[in-house]
């Protein structure tokens, strides 16, 4: 029945003269989204985004992809109807009424918009004429302007569409109308959802993940690609760096104090992330950090690890409970791949009793004990990086 869809997209922030940034960005991401399902046609008029669909797609696939793409308020599926006359429209309007809704006890309000101003009625008597036609062939339905259970849209451009349905999108902004970040990515539960999140807000998202062969093994890489891959959906492809921490990692732990060695190397992963952040052109990084979940997330461990850099750090889960990030990690689907047990780089060198209240000045004097060779550690983690593109 449907061959096209209507985009409705929140109005919010996209008044003024960037609204075409904002429309453009939201075309792009909906062609990119929608390549691998075919050849579909994506145009946008004012105010909305048009799709009209291939030859024999599938609805429920395309439908589950346009739920993927921040900046879609609204997914309208369209009938489109291959004609502007009176008498075969009004026909059409009513067998889409008949096939869409076999029980004909609902409350209606029809609506209507015309894009030729000499069409022979006006908006408000098409609605009049159109809500006639349908009482007279569905004399169970009742018109409610106020508070109607279906708004039956009709447009009368060069042909026709009807449509009544509408399904939720993500909301959102458009990836790509608000710079890039970096998100410090681990085989977690917290970070997937904390990439989600930002990229949600039009971010375009890279990331790094920081690994510790043979500490953490590949599966344990594979893991962070595999969970880029399910963010990916959302965000747009992602480049993974992959830092080789290891030897970092034995430099700190053979130097610093045991209990202070979390903190020590969260500090080097934030110094680091922000490097090839500066590098790659981002504004900020993101981390899935949330205030008191572990010892390393303490307020005195977070001005700790913040310390670091002078980069804004983005943490949008900082005050959520476990719970509701596990509730978004179940809905965009990180959850089951978080939950795989494979071994973290953070858990490997774990001290029993991290500091939970570390003292900068105490850490900043740990540090100076790495002096003579952490440059230049860091400096080959950073030229021996891997990078993988994910999509
Ligand atoms: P997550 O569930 O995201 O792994 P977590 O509860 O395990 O978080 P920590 O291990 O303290 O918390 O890490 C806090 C944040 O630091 C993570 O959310 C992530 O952004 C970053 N992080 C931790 N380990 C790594 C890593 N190996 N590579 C990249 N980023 C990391
Ligand atoms: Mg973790």
């Amino acid at each position: 029945m449907y061959k096209a869809f209507l985009i409705k997209y929140a109005e919010i922030g996209i008044k003024g003269k960037n609204r075409y940034i904002f429309e453009n960005a939201l075309r792009d991401q909906i062609k990119n989204s929608l390549r691998p399902l075919g050849d579909y046609l994506v145009t946008k008029e004012q105010g909305r985004i048009y799709i009209e669909c291939p030859d024999g797609y599938d609805y429920e696939e395309t439908v589950e992809a346009l739920q993927c793409v921040f900046g879609i308020a609204q997914i309208c599926p369209v009938m489109i109807i291959d004609t502007i006359e009176w008498e075969p429209l009004t026909q059409a309007v009513g067998d889409y009424v008949e096939e869409r809704y076999p029980d004909k006890n609902f409350t209606f309000k029809m609506e209507a918009k015309r894009s030729d101003k000499n069409y022979p009625r006006t908006s408000p008597e098409i609605c009049i004429d159109m809500g006639a036609y349908l009482l007279r062939r569905f004399p169970e339905m009742k018109v409610d302007v106020h508070n109607p259970s279906v708004r039956i849209m009709v447009e009368v451009r060069n042909r026709s569409y009807v449509y009544s349905e509408v399904i939720m999108g993500p909301g959102g902004m458009p990836v790509g109308t608000n710079g890039k970040a970096m998100l410090l990515l681990s085989g977690g539960i917290d970070s997937p959802v904390a990439g989600y999140m930002i990229a949600k807000r039009g971010v375009t998202i890279d990331a790094v993940y920081f690994h510790a062969p043979p500490y953490t093994s590949e599966r344990a890489k594979q893991k962070v690609v595999d969970l880029a891959k399910l963010i990916s959906k959302y965000t747009g492809p992602i480049k993974l760096n992959v830092i080789n921490f290891t030897d970092i990692q034995l430099y700190i732990y053979e130097k610093c104090p045991h209990e202070e060695l979390t903190i020590i190397m969260r500090r080097y992963m934030m110094r680091i992330a922000e490097k090839i952040a500066e590098e790659s052109g981002c504004l900020g990084l993101i981390t899935g950090e949330s205030i008191g979940q572990v010892a390393s997330q303490t307020l005195h461990s977070l001005a700790s690890t913040n310390e670091v850099c002078s980069m804004p750090v983005y943490r949008p889960l900082i005050a959520f409970d476990k719970q509701d990030i596990v509730d978004i990690a179940e809905r965009i689907n990180t959850y089951e791949t978080s939950i795989l047990p494979f071994e973290d780089c953070c858990t490997i060198f774990v001290a029993k009793h991290p500091v939970t209240k570390p003292s900068l000045k105490v850490i900043r004097h740990s540090e100076r004990c790495l002096e003579e060779k952490i440059e230049e550690m860091v400096k080959t983690a950073m030229d021996s990086r891997e990078i993988v593109f994910v999509q």
